[in-house]
């Protein structure tokens, strides 16, 4: 299975403004494509050639010997999930089973976005914040760097790259305006229901 760059699931002026055209060119463009060039250039000739990207991830989550391979697998993976979980004219208050399932595991879609908004604005330096499921349950989890609830066998469900160089462009060092963006006009969340 080749590792390949993903198309966007919307054109790069449709974010805007919560997140511009510029940014996503730099970040879809550029960055999310680094990763996969770098991914099929440290797997070529070894094992992990032609696997997909979860078994590579999977594969290389626990050995040190491999974290090159995993940090460049993870952040095409984590990419491509993190696109999908937006959409024009998104975010806002769910509808379908995630809503309920978020008033029942959090107590409120405010306490939901409070959690979801402060991991994010928490985690320090580099990484991701994260709604996942959990043993049933759904929970926020923050990771560092390319680290992946995959990597951990828990499922995701949504996510948001915290990484400056998802938001430098738009927000300079205003990484929670970022973040408030992101749940108010930016969410997809059928794309979240459609993971349950
Ligand atoms: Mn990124």
């Amino acid at each position: 299975m080749a590792i390949e760059l993903p198309k966007l699931p919307y054109p790069k002026n449709a974010l805007a403004p919560h997140i511009s055209e510029k940014t996503l060119e730099f970040h879809h463009g550029k960055h999310h494509n680094a990763y996969v060039e770098k991914t099929v250039k440290l797997i070529e000739g070894t094992d992990l050639a032609g696997k997909d990207l979860e078994t590579i991830i999977k594969k290389t989550a626990q050995d040190p010997a491999k974290a090159g391979i995993f940090n460049n697998a993870a952040q095409v993976w984590n990419h491509t999930f993190y696109w999908n979980c937006m959409k024009p004219k998104g975010g806002g208050k769910p509808s379908g089973a995630i809503a309920g399932r978020i008033t029942s595991d959090f107590g409120s879609f405010e306490k939901f976005t409070d959690q979801f908004k402060d991991a994010g604005a928490t985690q320090f330096g580099s990484g991701w914040a994260w709604l996942v499921e959990k043993k049933g349950r759904l929970e926020i989890m923050k990771t560092s760097n390319a680290d992946t609830p995959l990597a951990h066998d828990i499922k995701p469900l949504l996510t948001v790259d915290v990484w400056e160089h998802a938001y430098y462009l738009d927000y300079q060092n205003r990484r929670p305006d970022y973040l408030a963006a992101f749940v108010g006009h930016l969410i997809n969340w059928d794309f979240v229901n459609s993971l349950l």
